[in-house]
């Protein structure tokens, strides 16, 4: 049998109750949403959906080539030109998900004879990054500017950090302005996954690196999803213009990957507007993300302090946390829930985003659903 082998695995996943199945979210779902990436609310936004509806009515369903032939519309150019100008770099390049702006980010800066050095718990999609890259990838603890300078050591030839801004897991950020200037000791790069921050971060949401001092430095370059605060699809990377140029021609991920759908970079471009316009809606999600950690705090929940939108909750046990948010969406709260192997600490967890459109009513209930049902 060709595939018993994929029976055995799927066996030991039984056994382990560590079985993943994929729940169809109804367009009318009546569930409290902590769950989903939207920080800021605007995925379902009347603008942001015109956004996407105007671009395909425009330009199509999809943007019908890579990006180098047919693929680029004149959306993508002037999405590019407002991401760039918003986090105020000199230039940005859209990609088809936040994926392929990372893998093409992280393969293109770690070239043959290069060091990457990448933290511990970065984002899969940089870790699959380092391993496409030909570099030699050395990984060093968790935001440890310090284990950093070690590991470039006297490397000679091109170096480059890789860090999330805000881990996606726990939402604890980034030491950037002491990775920056360890970087800087050694001349190397630093290359940062704003995914969580862009949006949430940063003076109206201009991302973690605006707010570090980092944005327009000519040793930093940028990656971010448009999925999350921008309630869109897609990926960017920001940074110098050579760098930017350098990605259009090297970048597999680019290069043979078809062009983002222009509803998409429509929607994502509405949303960037929308954020420029209402730039308290960062702040909000902030504001939120501290309530929410301090009402679960006082119910005697362990709650880590969030340093942007995502705040993450301890469960005893990756069953317990299972069970949990099952407990919590029966009661109509869709949390998320991670647990190993999507965790390489071993520690289960509840994880919530703290949404900028969330109620204090809406806040009150979701606490007392997780501190009602916890374990
Ligand atoms: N980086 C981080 C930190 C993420 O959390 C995610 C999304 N889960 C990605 C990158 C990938 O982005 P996308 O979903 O747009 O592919």
């Amino acid at each position: 049998m060709a595939f018993g082998w994929i029976e055995e695995q799927a066996e030991q996943r039984r056994r382990a109750g560590l079985v993943r199945t994929l729940r169809p979210r109804p367009a009318d779902s009546p569930l409290l949403d902590l769950a989903s990436n939207d920080y800021l609310g605007l995925a379902h936004h009347p603008e942001v959906a015109e956004g996407a509806a105007g671009a395909a009515r425009i330009w199509g369903g999809g943007s019908t080539g890579s990006r180098l032939v047919t693929g680029t519309t004149e959306l993508h150019t002037e999405l590019e030109r407002e991401l760039a100008g918003f986090c105020g770099f000199e230039a940005a390049l859209v990609f088809s998900s936040g994926y392929a702006a990372n893998l093409a980010a992280v393969t293109v800066l770690g070239p043959h004879g290069s060091l990457i050095v990448s933290d511990a718990l970065n984002h899969a999609s940089l870790i699959d990054g380092c391993r496409l890259a030909r570099g030699a990838t050395q990984v060093v603890g968790h935001a440890d500017p310090d284990g950093v300078r070690k590991a470039l050591g006297t490397h000679e030839g091109p170096a480059v950090v890789v860090s999330d801004t805000v881990f996606s897991v726990d939402g604890d950020a980034a030491p950037l302005a002491a990775l920056a200037e360890a970087c800087r000791e050694r001349g190397a790069g630093l290359l940062v996954d704003d995914a969580h921050g862009l949006g949430v971060l940063g003076d109206g949401g201009r991302g973690a690196p605006y707010a570090a001092g980092l944005a327009g430095a000519d040793d930093v370059v940028v990656t971010a999803t448009l999925s999350k605060s921008l309630g869109s699809q897609g990926g960017v990377v920001l940074g110098p213009a050579g760098v930017i140029d350098h990605l259009v021609n090297a970048a597999r991920t680019f290069i043979f990957d078809t062009g983002l759908a222009p509803a998409a970079a429509g929607a994502a471009l509405a949303a960037l507007r929308l954020l420029r316009r209402e730039p308290a809606r960062a702040a909000r999600a902030r504001e939120v993300a501290a309530e929410l950690h301090a009402r679960l705090t006082a119910a005697g929940l362990e709650a880590v302090r969030p340093d942007a939108a995502v705040v993450s909750v301890r469960a005893p046990s990756p069953e317990q946390a299972v069970r949990w948010a099952a407990d919590c969406r029966t009661a109509g709260l869709a949390v998320g829930c991670f647990r190993p192997p999507s965790v390489p600490d071993g520690i289960s967890r509840l994880r919530l985003t703290a949404r900028a459109d969330l109620s204090g009513a809406e806040i009150e209930r979701a606490v007392r659903v997780i501190g009602e049902t916890r374990p």
